[in-house]
């Protein structure tokens, strides 16, 4: 019997978690002190690490940049008039806007029903953060020789001040030091900077920049897509050679994509046996519940994304899953849903009938902004990180109405703004936690979990513009001429 391709992904990541776990008894990176791993571990990882992040996803990484700009084109130009993009954009646009917020909802009430920050697990957390702020406030009182409280047990200013320079500075461990400069160089930024930096200024770069970049700025990419594909439209005839060359380019790269995902078992067996290897289970035991919120939350909204597939869109659960799965498993290994985005329109449109006309635009424009898995993420995140260490001299935070209408409000920003690669949601959390006053430096706590988490909400990411499409599609079948 000939298996078909998801069951030979599946096998792969079944071989690459056996893999892991015996990677990691023999060697856990984690473990202080140890005599380090033994000769071939390091061989072993870095094959590896060659066969799946580096060729695979560097070759899905690839062909993003062109399909984007291709399939955008070859989108609009096959639509019978400019009305027509109208109605699927402003369609697809209410899509994600609502379904973002939906799932923003779903995961503030799950941290608020688990709260996963006054749980045993999280106790030790709080009790060693407030041993460490008794020697602060000590320290504070030696080196200035001015109490840290005022009269009335009250943090003074200045202290508080003192205190956030003082945790800023002090980093964490050397693995994630990256992603910490990251996160304090975000939180250094006003809202209006923000919006100029990272929405206008991308939206409007020469193209061949934004086709250049790494990653690629598929903001730009869009916008100039957009505007060469109603510009090709507006000239008719004469834009005729153009139209057939990005048609030629779309399924050009949607050729290779076939060729990459035929060879995807093997790459993704390699991309979870180096995490496994890399994290084992041990980092659960402080964070499970946390994990189990964000993941609660994950599936709940799951169940809505299938729902809408089977009411609005006119396609069963059972249906839905055979269609997507090659694209959900991929999304789940290579925490990419940009670096999905060629097999979500490969799976959308041979397997469902969603019509390339929709796929084309509207999985690159998912791809960047609609981010479910990931807004819930950031609300969870914050709420857990504000239950863990709300009160404490640096985080005078209490969960009223206020502050959980502004986290709402920010994670849904926050996710249009982050990037389609593996955690990026972690970054832009740093908008979500400034704007309710929770200094950057908690966010680490949470590093040591976030791959797993990661690949959750990025086939989370994915789902949610498949479903987006079927819907879309459905919605305008008729208008489209489509059977
Ligand atoms: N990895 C996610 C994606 O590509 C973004 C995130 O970090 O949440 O969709």
């Amino acid at each position: 019997m000939k298996l078909k391709l998801h069951n030979w992904i599946l096998i792969g990541m079944g071989a690459g978690v056996a893999v892991g776990v015996a990677l990691h008894a023999v060697y856990d990176p984690a473990a202080p002190g140890g005599t380090g791993p033994p000769g071939w571990y390091g061989v072993v990882m870095w094959l590896l690490d060659l066969f799946g992040p580096t060729l695979f996803m560097g070759a899905l990484k690839m062909i993003i940049a062109p399909l984007i700009l291709a399939s955008i084109v070859s989108g609009v130009t096959s639509l019978p008039d400019m009305r027509e993009l109208g109605a699927i954009g402003w369609k697809t646009l209410a899509y994600y806007i609502t379904t973002t917020s939906i799932a923003v909802a779903i995961g503030l009430v799950a941290v608020l029903l688990i709260q996963p920050g006054r749980k045993p697990g999280s106790r030790a957390v709080r009790s060693a953060a407030e041993r460490q702020q008794a020697a602060y406030r000590r320290t504070y009182a030696e080196q200035t020789g001015r109490s840290a409280l005022d009269p009335d047990g009250r943090p003074q200013t200045a202290y508080v001040a003192w205190l956030q320079g003082q945790k800023a500075g002090a980093g964490s461990s050397e693995r994630y030091a990256g992603k910490l400069r990251a996160i304090q160089a975000a939180q250094k930024r006003t809202p209006g900077e923000i919006f100029i930096g990272d929405i206008v200024r991308p939206l409007l770069t020469n193209p061949f920049t934004s086709l250049a970049a790494n990653p690629p700025n598929a903001l730009g990419i869009i916008a100039f897509a957009l505007l060469l594909g109603i510009a090709c439209t507006f000239l008719g005839p004469r834009a005729r050679p153009l139209v057939d060359v990005f048609a030629a380019l779309n399924d050009v790269m949607m050729q290779i994509t076939h060729w990459l995902m035929a060879i995807s078992p093997v790459a993704i067996g390699c991309i979870v046996a180096r995490l496994v290897a890399q994290t084992g289970p041990s980092v659960f035991s402080s964070l499970g519940w946390y994990c189990a919120a964000v993941l609660g939350g994950i599936a709940v909204h799951v169940v809505v994304l299938v729902a809408l597939s089977a009411t609005l869109g006119g396609v069963g659960p059972g249906r839905l899953w055979r269609g997507i799965r090659e694209a959900w498993l991929v999304a789940l290994t290579t925490r990419s849903s940009a670096a999905t985005l060629p097999i979500t329109i490969a799976n959308t449109t041979e397997n469902l009938d969603v019509s390339p006309k929709v796929a084309n635009f509207s999985l690159p424009l998912g791809a960047t902004m609609n981010m479910d898995g990931t807004a819930l993420y950031e609300g969870v995140a914050v709420i857990f990180l504000i239950q863990l260490f709300g009160g404490l001299d640096d985080v005078p935070i209490d969960m009223t109405a206020m502050t959980t209408f502004l986290i709402f409000i920010t994670a849904v920003l926050a996710s249009v703004g982050a990037a389609a690669v593996p955690n990026a949601g972690l970054v832009t959390m740093v908008i979500v936690a400034t704007a309710v006053n929770l200094p950057a430096y908690y966010i680490p706590i949470i590093f040591a979990v976030d791959a797993v988490l990661d690949m959750f909400r990025t086939s989370t990411n994915v789902l949610g513009d498949a479903v987006g499409a079927i819907v879309v599609n459905r919605l305008e079948r008729a208008r489209l001429g489509e059977p």
